[in-house]
């Protein structure tokens, strides 16, 4: 086969994991640079145009969409969907999981279990959003943070108060969230592929920190999970429209909640900690699944 993996880096561990899986699958791959695509999209054939060549012949690409390049990324995507390559997560729902409330709402629907959670936009219901969620502790966060930035523990509720106020002026858009204190700044990375929880780990936050995210100095063990996890993070990829994800919970008193869906899950930390070819489980899908045309949404909303 003929794979593509957008990455703007082929030197990120991930990239250089799934470049060495492929090849030793006997597949073609290359690593594109999203943001050096660029595209008439106007065109009757939709293509797509790489360092003045078309970039022509793929049977599948991997997306590995960084967050602060979401709309371009998923532009390419798209664009490839529509020219009847196999996408491993299609442009929807790479762009569904990056919007942290759009997210939590298609989560909730299906009853999957969350933080409590709430979200308002007039400061005069600052006080009352606050009750909504327990009042303080708080979590506040900005919704379209990731690796933890834009993640505040608000302990009192004037903190709360202030945090709120700063984001508000800030004209961002956050969402006040529980704290689950009860998870001792731990939580479960579980990395789905299809229908399966193929690793998980267990991260745990430094010392004074209740952020576990490894960029943020967290460390991550091997942990075995609860079919209740298992299938909590199974459906949660699932209702996101994502075939691979890395699905986060925290422990919390009233069972598994959810606090985020990653659409270009870190291999680094879950082949670390559990000695799995979790790159090569992901061309193993690929070559099982990707087929022209097969693409579901092919760039709909
Ligand atoms: P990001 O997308 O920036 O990683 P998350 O929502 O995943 O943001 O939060 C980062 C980390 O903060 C989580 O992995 C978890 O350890 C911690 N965290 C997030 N929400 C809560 C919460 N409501 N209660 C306790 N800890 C939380």
């Amino acid at each position: 086969m003929k794979i593509g993996i957008l990455s703007r880096n082929r030197k990120l561990y991930s990239t250089t994991r799934l470049v060495q899986a492929a090849q030793k699958r006997g597949h073609q791959v290359r690593v594109i640079n999203h943001l050096r695509c660029y595209m008439n999209i106007a065109s009757f054939k939709p293509s797509i145009q790489y360092d003045g060549k078309q970039l022509e012949g793929f049977d599948a690409i991997i997306p590995r969409i960084g967050a602060s390049v979401t709309f371009y990324g998923t532009a390419v995507v798209r664009q490839f969907e529509m020219m009847g390559t196999f996408s491993l997560n299609e442009s929807v729902a790479i762009s569904r999981s990056r919007d942290k409330l759009r997210s939590l709402q298609l989560l909730s629907r299906k009853g999957i279990g969350l933080p409590v959670t709430g979200f308002a936009h007039s400061p005069d219901d600052t006080e009352d959003l606050l009750n909504l969620v327990g009042g303080a502790p708080v979590v506040v966060k900005l919704l379209e943070g990731t690796q933890g930035k834009g993640v505040v523990l608000a302990e009192t509720r004037n903190a709360a108060e202030s945090v709120v106020e700063a984001f508000r002026g800030l004209n961002a858009n956050f969402l006040v969230q529980e704290f689950v204190k009860e998870a001792r700044g731990s939580d479960i990375r579980c990395f789905v592929i299809g229908e399966k929880v193929v690793a998980s780990m267990m991260r745990q936050a430094e010392e004074g920190e209740f952020r576990s995210n490894l960029h943020r100095g967290g460390t991550a063990k091997l942990i075995k999970i609860s079919p209740e996890e298992r299938s909590t993070a199974v459906r949660s990829a699932k209702i996101m429209g994502l075939n691979v994800a890395g699905v986060d919970i925290l422990r919390s008193n009233h069972g598994p909640v959810v606090v985020e869906v990653n659409s270009s899950p870190g291999l680094e930390g879950i082949e670390a900690a559990t000695g799995k070819d979790v790159a090569g489980m992901i061309i193993d899908y690929i070559e099982r699944h990707a087929k022209s045309g097969k693409t579901k949404t092919k760039g709909r909303g």
